[in-house]
């Protein structure tokens, strides 16, 4: 029987291979120990990617880590056919009309192997296909940010089909908690995307078998940059008779930070007919934004853009910007039941790991480049045609980054 939180009263897997990385950096030994999230971001990665760790070699260190006490081992399923319609810089091996190939090449398998009675006593959490469902409702012809290839993912229903699918064979492992990816409050948490993408949640979680049972709960910022809580300002504040609404970095949002937003689309899939106890979860490996950049109080009245301009924790150039985001720090450590509906802070990003090339670097793993991961590149309808805010010279997406691992700790919040 699934337990309510799965992180309460339980340890967190700490993936050696991540571990071993970090520790080798300068300073990284003050984190190497955290928990963080295990990616199976391609079939191969089931028996492990260049003799590296598969998913019963973590699983089987995982036992070990836990001991007699309860242990979470977080693994995130991202493998659909035609991933990352929206970009290039995560684009993966399945073409858009493999769904029968990422069933029963890379869903099968691994329900197969989580469903091993040797791994009963863990708690899995898997989260299930970032940024996927979010893509078909707000990146698909009749907006302005529409792709050819979110559309051919919408009329082709092989996202929801995949979604579906996960959600249904893992839902079936009495020991495997479900949390389906939400996006950031700085892509869904305008009206015209909020209520659609629920909807767009539900449709998948009862699509292919699956129901709203097999929906543990929901993730939102994973491996992106949105600040947990922005304490300078607030929805509801105005300046001048201005709504904060209005400021151009706000531009309309009904949230400014990850906290309220988790929270809020929480009440929303609840009323949708998701679980009551449904728990949400909430990437903060990279959304710190410490260091000598961060406001210390609320920006200056003259006008809604220099006070939220002047208090924002989030230093990003837009909303929109979300590859290797210059002046980043590790957020929050990863926590249990810190907030009301939230069943933890997470790192499900490891931090130092990139999110893409910043120029064209030739690989095996479908990887294309993405021109917001080039420092110079001046924007696309999705960020307000603003700078990329990228580092430069980052390797092809998950491979190791030192010098955003370095400047990740350096602008740590809290601080290390
Ligand atoms: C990459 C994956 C990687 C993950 C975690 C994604 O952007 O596409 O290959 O495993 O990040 O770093």
């Amino acid at each position: 029987d699934r337990v309510n939180n799965p992180y309460a009263g339980a340890k967190v897997y700490v993936n050696p291979e991540w571990s071993e990385k970090a520790a080798a950096e300068p300073g990284g030994s003050r984190i190497a120990n955290q928990p963080t999230g295990v990616w199976l971001d391609r079939i191969a990665a089931i028996n492990g990617v260049n003799g590296g760790m598969g998913l019963r070699d973590h699983l089987d260190e995982a036992l070990t880590q836990k001991g007699s006490g309860e242990l979470a081992v977080q693994l995130v399923i991202y493998n659909l056919p035609g991933r990352d319609c929206a970009a290039l810089a995560s684009n993966g091996e399945l073409g858009p009309t493999e769904i029968d190939k990422y069933k029963t090449q890379y869903i099968d398998p691994i329900a197969a192997i989580l469903a091993d009675p040797k791994y009963a006593g863990l708690r899995i959490v898997t989260t299930v296909e970032i940024d996927s469902l979010p893509n078909l409702v707000t990146n698909v012809s009749g907006r302005p940010t529409a792709t050819p290839n979110c559309d051919v993912m919408k009329a082709n229903g092989n996202y929801q089909k995949g979604v579906g699918y996960a959600l249904n064979k893992l839902g079936d492992i009495d020991n495997v908690y479900n949390y389906v990816d939400a996006g950031h409050h700085g892509w869904l948490g305008w009206d015209s995307n909020f209520g659609p993408s629920a909807d767009m949640f539900k449709t998948a979680a009862t699509t292919e078998g699956a129901t709203v049972s097999d929906v543990h709960g929901f993730i939102v910022n994973t491996a992106n940059y949105s600040a947990l809580k922005e304490e300078n300002f607030k929805i509801t504040d105005s300046v001048n008779g201005t709504s904060v609404r209005q400021s151009k970095w706000v531009d309309w949002n009904q949230y400014t930070d990850e906290l309220s937003y988790a929270q809020a689309m929480r009440d929303k899939l609840v009323s949708l007919g998701f679980d009551q106890n449904l728990g949400m979860l909430i990437d903060t490996s990279r959304n710190g934004w410490g260091g000598t950049a961060r406001p210390t109080g609320p920006g200056a009245t003259t006008n809604v853009d220099t006070y939220v301009n002047g208090g924002r924790y989030d230093r990003r150039i837009h909303l929109g910007n979300w590859c290797n985001q210059a002046g980043a720090g590790l957020g929050e450590r990863p926590k249990a039941s810190p907030a009301a509906g939230i069943d933890a802070y997470v790192w499900m990003k490891p931090p130092g790991e990139s999110d893409g090339a910043s120029k064209e670097i030739p690989n095996d793993e479908g990887k294309g480049f993405d021109r917001m991961c080039d420092p110079t590149y001046e924007g696309n309808a999705r960020n307000g045609n603003s700078p990329s805010g990228a580092l430069g010279d980052a390797p092809v997406s998950g491979h190791w980054f030192s010098a955003q691992f370095q400047e990740l700790m350096k602008n740590a919040y809290p601080p290390l």
